[in-house]
């Protein structure tokens, strides 16, 4: 019988992070590859048709050549089960992002060898660091010519402000690509060409020294490579895990993600440092994940992942003890008990039945609207997993319909597309205008789009006179219902039944915030 500090302790969930086109999506095709959880390279992008079959409001995220969603992939390697969440790649969906990167205990970050550090990686490291999560760093695209790796690990370090550790260092670049040197082991790892398609195709040399390698590399490349360790070995730090588990230091690895090289190196040095479950922080206790009572908190919600079924799925990310199919769990906003029948997991492409799911796991709960982001599950205790903010929009429009009888199904439609977390609804408490709050314009392209392929409803938006929003709070009741009195007009209810003020100006807000000192105006609405 499994125990759950065993479960913990050989789970690895972990997100990648990247700027667009660094090549993300390759190297996920690859780990899968290696946990065997696929048979060849290729089967990542049928798994994209294939849920474009299912969903087809993906067909836009086709057609923008964005990935608009998350998803997670389970895999097992080397005793381990590994955990990969998928990122949203487009910067419009930077808040999806971020609460996915609360749901995991380790990140991995892909950096193009020819364009190095760029916006996007900067900004996912910020939210790395505001909760020190691990990070591990594979160099991409190692087969075409690039920046010159020492300048590239003095630019990581520079930019992103941390220091880097090389566990792998590559010999030669482009059309010289030799192989990598592994700088723990010395063992060096050719580079096949056209070979590196399944996982046993690496050729390893114990060392440098190793007999039949300078036939192979050549010897002015064996003495150039020499020279470099020498130069690297001074200049740069020595692996440190307690400095990579506190996100002060990142190992690095260099490899071509296409042709699956320095892919393997990567794995094995993640499953062996990379963190298990850690403890988590909650309104009143800190959760241990090897507890023996089932907890988790929800990351993400998705609506129709199968038009077919108009349900909605809540991603949990376990935190501590066992859960098995069936079970009941309290769910601690609402005060009720759910049963937790029929519940997902994502062994790797395809959602499967949970049997039963450990601390590190995420899991998929059917519902129909009454899970929402940053909910808490446990067996019965009263406590809240913190640190999951939903941010104030800054982009508003008003949404109008095209045929006005259509109102119930879009109210009903904006409400759910706006409890998956991407959007935010409000609807003001002095007209019946339905407002759409957005952090980038794209959001309003895709609920357009879904309100239209799967509620029927053909609306257009347009814009409104709101500049920014904060929730309201105030810890005296007579304070709020005289400040919302007065202030009708500008209040509004968010999704969650939370009051809101919708400010039509900057300056505005700040007046009122001037001659209401007695309230609390949020930019963040943290999930209580
Ligand atoms: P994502 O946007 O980060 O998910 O990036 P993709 O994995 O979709 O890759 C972007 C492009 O880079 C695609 O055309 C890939 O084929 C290409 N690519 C990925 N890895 C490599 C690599 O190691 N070498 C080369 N030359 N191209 C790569």
């Amino acid at each position: 019988m499994p125990d759950v500090s065993t479960e913990a302790a050989r789970r690895r969930t972990f997100a990648i992070i990247s700027h667009p086109d660094a090549g993300k999506t390759t190297l996920t095709e690859k780990l899968l590859l290696f946990g065997g959880a696929i048979q060849m390279a290729g089967s990542v992008k049928s798994r994209k048709t294939a849920r474009h079959a299912t969903s087809d409001w993906m067909a836009l995220e086709k057609e923008r050549g964005i990935s608009v969603t998350s998803s997670v992939m389970q895999f097992p390697y080397a005793g381990r089960i590994i955990n990969l969440l998928d990122t949203p790649g487009h910067a419009d969906f930077g808040e999806d992002t971020y609460r996915v990167l609360t749901a995991v205990d380790s990140a991995l970050m892909v950096i193009d060898v020819a364009k190095g550090v760029e916006e996007r990686t900067i900004k996912l490291m910020e939210v790395c660091r505001m909760r020190d999560t691990p990070i591990m760093t594979f160099i991409n695209k190692l087969d075409r010519e690039g920046k010159d790796p020492i300048e590239l690990l003095d630019e990581v370090e520079r930019v992103l402000g941390i220091q880097c550790a090389p566990v792998t260092w590559p010999i030669g670049m482009g059309q010289r690509l030799k192989g990598v040197v592994h700088l723990l082991t010395g063992e060096v790892h050719l580079y096949e060409p056209g070979r590196n398609f399944t996982r046993q195709d690496s050729t390893i040399f114990p060392s440098l020294d190793a007999p039949g390698l300078e036939e192979k590399v050549g010897s002015q490349m064996l003495a150039g490579v020499r020279d470099e360790l020498e130069l690297v070995q001074g200049a740069s730090h020595p692996f440190d895990k307690q400095a990579y588990l506190d996100g002060r230091q990142t190992p690095v690895f260099f490899g071509s993600g296409v042709n699956n090289f320095g892919v393997q190196p990567l794995l094995d040095f993640f499953v062996e440092h990379a963190p298990s479950p850690r403890p988590r922080a909650t309104t009143s206790r800190e959760v241990r994940p090897e507890e023996e009572k089932l907890t988790g908190f929800v990351f993400k919600i998705q609506a129709n992942m199968d038009p077919q079924h108009r349900d909605r799925v809540a991603f949990m990310r376990v935190c501590s003890g066992r859960f098995s199919a069936g079970m009941k769990a309290f769910h601690v906003r609402s005060g009720k008990e759910v049963k937790l029948t029929n519940a997902l997991t994502f062994m790797a492409s395809d959602r499967e039945i949970a049997a039963e799911a450990w601390p590190g796991d995420v899991i998929g709960i059917h519902n129909h609207g009454t899970i929402s982001i940053g909910d808490t599950f446990t067996e019965g205790e009263q406590l809240s997993f913190t640190g999951i903010p939903n941010f104030a929009p800054e982009l508003f429009r008003r949404a109008r319909l095209r045929d006005p009888l259509k109102l119930k199904q879009l109210q009903k439609g904006l409400a759910q597309l706006s409890e998956e977390g991407a959007t935010q609804f409000f609807r003001p408490l002095m007209s019946n205008d339905l407002v759409l709050g957005a952090v980038g314009v794209l959001q309003f392209d895709v609920v357009a789009y879904r309100l239209k392929a799967e509620y029927g409803v053909d609306a257009i938006f347009e814009p409104v006179q709101v500049a920014t929003a904060r929730w309201v709070k105030c810890d005296d009741e007579k304070t709020l219902e005289e400040f919302r009195d007065k202030h009708a007009m500008n209040l509004a209810i968010d999704a969650a039944g939370e009051l809101v003020y919708l400010a039509p100006t900057r300056v505005n807000l700040q007046l009122a915030e001037e001659r209401s000192p007695a309230i609390r105006f949020l930019a963040t609405r943290e999930h209580a």
